[in-house]
């Protein structure tokens, strides 16, 4: 078959961050490439329900409780308590600034986006809306993923929300109960509880957000507690019974809590059902994400898939630096530049959490010699200023060559500034040295770098 049979080089099936960074880059090296949308706007979960607007909505509940809790405007009796329907207002702005700006990507660079349902219906052809068939040579699969929904929960029950409907809550609740202590549980956990909401986290394992470094899931824990944060550890759900004024989860344990409302927080499924993936031959695991090799090409070779759709690390991050990966392998680039093992965390919690590279349990398990150095963010001048002292940044280092191996950070700006820790990490040159033969910027939360390097650095013998 000649490349004329083919509408396009390449089709991309999805417009979030995944199929953005798939179709830019794909047109960027010459290719003909189409894009296929089901929602009415392009951007994806990550624009309309995930990343933006829960970022959006936290960023205008803690100005804007910040200013309400400030003594002075107490003092001048001042009282308020906003709705949601106004702390959401200008996340609708944002929201739209993103897509004018993201819209004009696919513009820019003549990338026509077909509004519709994609449905491959054989190896090189996708019908969208059952109407027109699109035949293209090769196909990035970039469908997200959406909550996931187990059949005993009833989440057409006016009380019971998932995570991409909680942005939409009428009203502010009393109290909600979240299942699911995950990035996302813990994230609207601190949101909430910001807003004033008596806050349920009901976490399915033993510890919070595991895969973190030990120390800072301690200071998490504390800190959402002593927030008020009522976190119990080790729960499964038992059932879920809606009533005419709020919820009950029943636990396996016996335990029973009301609370106005509930948020299932346990786990997304991939879109992949209805896509025709029977036609290509191609099958998904029981969370419905497909499979795909280090160059993000699934068991079919010319059909790639990247972000949420293939599972961990499911970050809007991750997922554009993959869309870019799959292009770039298209196109025969070389891709090693992309660093795709080396993806940070950033967590939005309050305080917020963030970091890069091994964690100390992983450090110890592997016997690599390290050594730890920290600061604390309340002996930062710029952290007094802001009146943000709660926080600390931890480097884990080679005690016998100083590269830095795992930078931990919790507390104002963490998912900032982390990343001078992971450009000192990646670098071949520098090491802990960087820290403190550098001059940075005073005051700045940033110092906090100089200060754990020397603390680390004194320890060594
Ligand atoms: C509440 C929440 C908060 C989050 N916060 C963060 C954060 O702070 N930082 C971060 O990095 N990540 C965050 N994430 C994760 C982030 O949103 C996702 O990792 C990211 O959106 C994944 O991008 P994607 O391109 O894979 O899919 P998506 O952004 O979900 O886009 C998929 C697109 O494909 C379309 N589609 C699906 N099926 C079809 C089809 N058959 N035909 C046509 N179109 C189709 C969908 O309509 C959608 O527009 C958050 C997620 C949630 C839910």
């Amino acid at each position: 078959m000649s490349d004329s049979d083919f509408d396009f080089d390449l089709f991309v099936i999805g417009t979030g961050p995944g199929g953005e960074g798939a179709a830019m880059q794909a047109v960027k090296g010459g290719l003909r490439v189409g894009v296929a949308e089901r929602y009415r706007q392009i951007g994806g979960g990550c624009t309309h329900w995930g990343t933006i607007p829960s970022k959006a909505l936290r960023y205008t509940i803690t100005n804007t409780m910040n200013v309400l809790k400030n003594p002075v405007f107490r003092e001048m009796g001042i009282h308020a308590s906003p709705t949601m329907e106004q702390l959401r207002r200008g996340t609708a702005q944002i929201i739209a600034k993103q897509v004018t700006m993201r819209q004009s990507f696919y513009d820019r660079n003549d990338v026509p986006i077909q509004f519709g349902h994609a449905r491959f219906v054989d190896d090189h052809t996708v019908l969208i809306d059952e109407k027109e068939p699109v035949r293209a040579k090769q196909f990035v699969i970039a469908t997200g993923t959406r909550p996931y929904h187990p059949p005993n929960v009833d989440f057409d029950h006016p009380n019971i929300y998932d995570s991409d409907g909680i942005l939409d809550l009428a009203e502010k609740p009393g109290t909600i109960t979240i299942y699911g202590a995950g990035v996302i549980g813990t994230e609207y956990a601190s949101m909430f509880r910001n807003l004033g909401v008596k806050v349920n986290l009901v976490n399915t394992r033993s510890r919070l957000l595991e895969f973190l470094d030990d120390e800072i899931v301690d200071a998490l824990a504390y800190h959402l507690r002593d927030q008020g944060v009522v976190i119990r550890h080790d729960e499964v759900v038992d059932r879920i019974e809606g009533t005419d004024d709020g919820v009950i989860l029943h636990l396996k344990s016996g335990k029973r809590i009301k609370s106005d409302v509930l948020l299932w927080a346990n786990g997304r499924s991939g879109n992949t059902e209805e896509l025709g993936l029977e036609n290509v031959g191609l099958q998904v695991n029981k969370r419905g994400q497909l499979e795909v090799d280090q160059q993000f090409q699934t068991a079919r070779e010319h059909i790639y898939a990247v972000g949420d759709v293939i599972g961990y690390p499911s970050l809007a991050s991750a997922a554009y630096t993959q869309g870019r990966a799959a292009a770039m392998h298209i196109l025969e680039q070389k891709n090693g530049n992309l660093r795709l093992d080396d993806i940070p965390t950033g967590i939005y919690t309050s305080p917020e959490i963030s970091s890069v590279g091994q964690t100390e349990r992983q450090l110890t398990e592997a016997c690599i010699p390290y050594e730890v150095g920290q600061s604390q963010f309340k002996s930062l001048a710029r952290a007094q200023i802001m009146g943000t002292t709660v926080g600390m940044l931890k480097i884990l280092f080679h005690r016998e060559t100083l590269k830095v191996l795992g930078v931990h950070c919790f507390g104002a700006n963490a998912s900032e500034i982390v990343h001078i820790g992971q450009a000192v990490m990646d670098s071949q040159d520098l090491n802990l040295e960087y820290f403190f033969e550098t001059t940075f910027n005073y005051p700045t939360m940033a110092e906090a770098y100089r200060v754990a390097a020397l603390n680390g650095y004194n320890r060594l013998f």
